[in-house]
């Protein structure tokens, strides 16, 4: 796919989906972090809109309802060695924090073990190391089960039990949890919340103003193998209406057919 299509449909969504310069909070979510390059470029794409604050500072400002700004927290799930090797020396280098989900039982085994592909983990010792760089932990789950499909005892067994490891690892009680498969519902959000999370961040798309609940704070996936303008088209499609969402999405089914047919393109003479 060539950059040419997503020019008009990035104007296209800019233009009919909700500005991003009213203050709102905003969750980037990522997983393996191919290089540095890209992880640096993306922050420098999106620095036209945000602010970059610690995960801890967006949840502050929406829990005393003082999103004045425009303002955006990193997430890393699951603790891909790539998120060591690649994205902590740049969150170093232009000096922001990222939220860090362990899964315990990753860490121990060095792999994202029980993943389709199992990617490289940190260990302890890499965990300590990104605490230690001004960033913050998070309670992913011991085992990154989907805990819609455990029981009262099951959700509570993998919380306690990830918070304990992080503990004895680490030296920190995590207090946000981060749900694995980003899976979550009522019977899940009242079991962490009587343990005593502060937050339960989930992978639902979008922005949050003042007074967001904590217990399904949002956070939306980033690609970073996506060209950029592509991201931003998928950001602010999740944004619309369900109808204007499915208007827009026609249109890319359009661009995407006219760019396939050979007659309309270019390259073929
Ligand atoms: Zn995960």
């Amino acid at each position: 796919m060539t950059e040419k299509i997503w020019f008009p449909l990035v104007f296209f969504t800019r233009w009919i989906s909700k500005s991003w310069k009213v203050p709102h909070w905003r969750v980037f979510c990522f997983h393996d972090v191919p290089d540095r390059e890209s992880f640096e470029t993306f922050l420098n794409y999106f620095a036209k809109w945000y602010t970059y604050v610690p995960f801890t500072n967006g949840v502050q400002a929406i829990m005393n309802g003082r999103v004045s700004t425009t303002i955006a927290s990193l997430r890393f799930d699951d603790g891909f060695l790539s998120q060591f090797e690649h994205a902590l020396p740049v969150l170093h280098q232009l000096g922001y924090s990222g939220i860090l989900g362990v899964v315990p039982k990753y860490v121990d085994a060095g792999r994202l073990i029980g993943n389709r592909v199992p990617d490289p983990a940190m260990n302890w010792t890499m965990v300590k190391i990104w605490q230690e760089h001004g960033n913050e932990l998070a309670n992913h789950s011991f085992s990154h089960r989907r805990l819609v499909e455990c029981s009262a005892e099951e959700i509570e067994n993998e919380a306690i039990t990830a918070a304990r490891e992080i503990h004895k690892n680490t030296g920190t009680w995590t207090l946000d949890f981060i749900y694995p498969h980003g899976r979550f519902s009522p019977f899940t959000q009242r079991i962490l919340t009587n343990l005593g999370f502060a937050t339960q961040s989930t992978i639902v798309r979008g922005k949050m103003n003042s007074n967001h609940p904590t217990d399904r704070i949002h956070g939306d996936q980033v690609d970073l193998t996506r060209p950029l303008l592509k991201t931003e088209i998928i950001l602010r499609l999740g944004e619309l209406s369900p109808r204007l969402r499915k208007a827009a999405l026609a249109l890319k089914r359009v661009a995407h057919k006219r760019l396939k047919d050979p007659r309309h393109d270019p390259r073929v003479t």
